[in-house]
C-alpha cells in the first residue's frame, strides 16, 4: 500500500514529506490509520543519528494511536474500527524465554523496532508513526481502553511504558520513595505513574523553573540538583531513582541519594557516562541499572491502569509541519511535557 509521512533524509536536514510503501497484509497483520503520534526524544536522537545506527530516509514515531482499517485472515485480537496503539516494537521471535514471559523488549534474538529496525521476513527497514498508515503484527497492537482520551494516549506507548516498567520491576507502591531526574516527557510520566502507585515522589531538576509544574503533576517536592546543601540533606533518602537525562552526564551527585540496596535506573541516555567512583556503590550497597521500554503485556497493563485512574500525559498538540520547530524546542528542554502530532494535519502538510 502506498502511504506517506515525514522523514529525516540525513542527520542534518529538517524532516520533510516522504512517500513510501507499507507491506500488504499478512494473515496475522493489522492495518491502521494513524490518528495521533507522540514526539519522543528518541525520534530526535534517531533523526540526528546520535546513536550511529540511523539509515535514511527514516520516518520516526513510536507513540502511535490509530483506528483499524483492515485485518489479515487469521487475526483474532482486533477488528476494523477498533482504537489501537503501537509503541516502540513491532515484532520479536516470540519463541525465546523472554518473549514467552511477555518481555519482548528483551527478546534473545533481538526485537524489531517500530522504526530503524528490519522486518523479520523481508529485511526491509521499518518506518514509524509520523505517517498516515501502519501495518503491524497483531500481537504488537494494543487495545486502547474505552474512556482513555485518544488524543492524549499516544505518549503512554513510550514515555509511559519506559517509566512504568521500572516502577513495576522495583515494586513501587505506597510508602516507596521515588526520585525522577529530568522533568521532560519521560520524567513527567514517571511522576504521574509513581504518584498513581502511591509513592512519595521527588523531582530532581536543574533549576527551580519547573517547581510549580512538578507539584501540579503530583510530585511532593522538587530538588534543584545543583543545590549541594539540599542534595546533602536528601542523602540516603530514596528507594528508586529514575534517570531520564538524554545526554552524557555524571551520576556523582545522585548516587549518595540512594538508600542501602536502592537502585538508580538509567532510562535516558545511551552511551558512556562521566567517570564514576565506586565508593558510594560499595559503601552504601547501592545499585545502578538500566531499563528498556517494556513488554506488550505490561504496556496493556499500563493503558488499563491509566484508563482506570484517569492518568494522562500533559500534551501540546502540534501540526505535522511543526515537527522541526518541535525538535528544536525539545533540544532546549522546552516541552511541557510531550508534543503530540495530530495526524489529521499530515495530508495538508
Ligand atoms: P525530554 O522530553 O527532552 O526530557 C529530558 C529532560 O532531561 C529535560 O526536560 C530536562 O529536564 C533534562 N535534561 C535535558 N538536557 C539535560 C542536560 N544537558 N543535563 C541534565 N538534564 C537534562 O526527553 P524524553 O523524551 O523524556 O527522553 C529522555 C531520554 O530517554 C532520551 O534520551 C530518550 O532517547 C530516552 N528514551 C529511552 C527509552 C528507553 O527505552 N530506555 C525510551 C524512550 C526514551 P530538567 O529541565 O527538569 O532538568
Ligand atoms: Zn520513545
Amino acid at each position: 500500500m502506498q502511504t506517506y509521512g515525514y522523514a529525516a533524509y540525513s542527520n542534518d536536514s529538517p524532516l520533510a514529506p516522504f512517500k513510501f510503501e507499507r507491506r500488504a497484509l499478512r494473515p496475522n497483520d493489522v492495518a491502521m490509520e494513524i490518528l495521533y503520534c507522540g514526539v519522543c526524544h528518541s525520534d530526535l536522537h534517531t533523526a540526528r543519528n546520535d546513536w550511529g545506527w540511523s539509515h535514511y530516509p527514516i520516518v520516526p514515531g513510536h507513540e502511535i494511536v490509530g483506528r483499524v482499517t483492515g485485518v489479515g485472515a487469521g487475526v483474532t485480537r482486533h477488528r476494523v474500527g477498533d482504537h489501537v496503539a503501537v509503541g516502540c516494537i513491532v515484532d520479536s521471535c516470540m519463541e525465546c524465554d523472554q518473549c514467552e514471559r511477555g518481555e519482548e523488549q528483551l527478546c534473545r534474538n533481538g526485537c524489531t523496532g517500530t522504526y530503524a529496525g528490519r522486518d523479520r521476513i523481508t529485511q526491509a527497514p521499518t518506518q514509524g508513526g509520523y505517517s498516515k498508515h501502519l501495518v503491524v503484527r497483531e500481537e504488537f497492537c494494543l487495545r486502547v481502553p474505552d474512556g482513555l482520551d485518544l488524543a492524549k494516549a499516544a505518549p503512554l506507548l513510550c514515555a509511559g511504558i519506559t517509566t512504568w516498567s521500572p516502577l513495576r520491576t522495583w515494586k513501587v507502591g505506597p510508602g516507596s520513595r521515588v526520585a525522577v531526574i529530568g522533568l521532560g516527557g519521560l520524567g513527567h510520566m514517571a511522576v504521574k505513574l509513581a504518584v498513581g502507585l502511591g509513592a512519595d515522589v521527588t523531582v530532581l531538576s536543574r533549576s527551580k523553573d519547573k517547581e510549580a509544574d512538578a507539584l501540579a503533576l503530583g510530585a511532593h517536592r522538587l530538588l534543584v540538583s545543583a543545590d549541594a546543601e539540599a542534595m546533602r540533606q536528601a542523602a540516603s533518602g530514596f528507594d528508586l531513582i529514575i534517570d531520564t537525562v538524554p545526554v552524557k552526564h555524571s551520576l556523582k551527585p545522585y548516587l549518595p541519594l540512594l538508600d542501602v540496596d536502592a537502585t538508580l535506573v538509567l532510562v535516558g541516555q545511551i552511551g558512556p557516562l562521566d567517570e564514576l567512583s565506586t565508593v558510594p556503590l560499595l559503601f552504601g550497597r547501592r545499585r545502578i541499572a538500566g531499563s528498556p521500554i517494556g513488554g506488550i503485556r505490561e504496556t496493556q497493563e499500563l493503558l488499563d491502569f491509566c484508563a482506570q485512574k484517569n492518568i494522562l500525559p500533559d500534551c501540546e498538540m502540534i501540526r505535522m509541519d511543526q515537527i522541526n520547530a518541535a525538535f528544536e524546542r525539545m533540544e532546549k528542554a522546552d516541552v511541557r511535557y510531550r508534543f503530540v502530532i495530530d495526524m489529521a494535519t499530515l495530508s495538508a502538510a
